[in-house]
């Protein structure tokens, strides 16, 4: 075993920080074995702060009609396949109906930039969901807006947002996005919503196209020193009727090491352990709670627009009823030793 990568490992269960050679180093020179070493210490921090809860948050997709072009993606704008679809306030309430009483006390609604998903419309149905279920916490996932913008949402009652910085190196940013999309405009984004007071996730893809282990170094340290409440991660996986249909998918194995070195940078982030995690390798999302993630987030979405919200190829239970889904993910999390519990799940101060 090598002996700096132990000492490195050392340095981040104790200080919570490396420089970005440090990074480098620890990503490039990964075995099964320092994987193994992290994810134990990954486990022992996250269940010092958090037990053996898993929380699970109920994914409403609530359309996939988007104004962006993004290389990578499968509802992007340029996907003449995409068969498009958007939910109504009434359909999205009736989500959260099934999934309150499934336990679920945290929903998230994502979905592509839709101008009709406008501050009006999303202010009404976030005050229509706090006030019919004043225990639940509401969480967006909807791209870039205004701080205007952001500020209504907050005002009107949501709790959390997700806005993944998709990678922190500007010239990868401009790979994975086409021009009209800035690197700039998505780290400002970040920064006001943090500002405003959203409990904030950024994220990245694990094996984008283009990406090398200098940039994933410049992640981290992004994400150390942005520090978010939540940080969303999964692999990279192609999507037939985009750009990058040929390029490989990332991989559970680097996902995974990199969930147990962003628990121990940050021991008190909220991790979920991703679809595409679920999607690249069966039982990933188990492989990702003993890597040190703590949160899981079953699909709520109907079932007739499961298949339409197709982010990238192969992607998990678009066929399950939510109840089946969270009955299995209960029995699967339980068979590893922990338990999915009925908590909002808020950030740990
Ligand atoms: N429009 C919202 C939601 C985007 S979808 C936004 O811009 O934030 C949520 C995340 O899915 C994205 O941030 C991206 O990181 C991920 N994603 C998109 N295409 C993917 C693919 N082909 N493989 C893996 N993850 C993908």
């Amino acid at each position: 075993m090598d002996k700096k990568i132990l000492e490195l490992i050392e340095k981040l269960e104790n200080t919570h920080s490396l420089t970005l050679d440090e990074y480098e180093y620890l990503i490039t020179n990964k075995t099964d074995e320092a994987a193994e070493i992290l994810a134990e210490k990954a486990r022992a921090v996250r269940e010092k702060h958090y037990g053996k809860a898993v929380y699970i948050r109920g994914l409403i997709e609530i359309g996939n009609i988007c104004k962006n072009d993004c290389l990578y993606c499968g509802i992007r704008r340029g996907n003449r396949n995409c068969d498009r679809y958007r939910l109504t306030e009434t359909e999205i309430l009736e989500c959260a109906d099934e999934g309150y009483n499934l336990g679920f006390r945290t929903f998230v609604m994502q979905g592509g930039e839709d101008g009709s998903f406008s501050d009006e419309f999303m202010c009404s149905v976030i005050k229509k969901l706090k006030a019919k279920y004043p225990d639940c916490a509401v969480t967006l996932s909807i791209g870039e807006r205004s701080r205007e913008s952001y500020e209504k949402l907050f005002t009107a009652g949501a709790d959390r947002f997700l806005l993944r910085h998709e990678t922190a190196d500007k010239e990868h940013y401009e790979k994975l996005h086409p021009k009209e999309l800035s690197f700039d405009n998505r780290m400002e984004c970040l920064k006001n919503l943090k500002e405003i007071g959203f409990q904030t996730g950024c994220g990245f893809m694990v094996g984008s196209p283009f990406q090398t282990n200098r940039h994933i170094a410049k992640d981290l340290k992004f994400i150390e020193e942005f520090r978010p409440q939540m940080c969303g991660i999964g692999p990279f996986i192609p999507h037939k009727d985009t750009p990058f249909r040929d390029y490989p998918a990332g991989t559970a194995e680097m996902t995974c090491y990199l969930l147990s070195i962003i628990r121990l940078i940050h021991p008190k982030i909220l991790l979920p352990a991703t679809t595409a995690l679920g999607t690249i390798m069966n039982g990933g999302r188990e492989k990702g709670i003993l890597s040190g993630a703590n949160v899981v987030m079953p699909n709520l979405s109907p079932v007739s627009v499961r298949k339409k919200y197709m982010l990238y190829n192969g992607k998990i239970s678009t066929g399950d009823e939510a109840a089946e889904a969270v009955n299995n993910l209960a029995k699967s999390m339980k068979k590893i030793g922990f338990e999915v519990v009925t908590d909002r799940g808020d950030f740990k101060k």
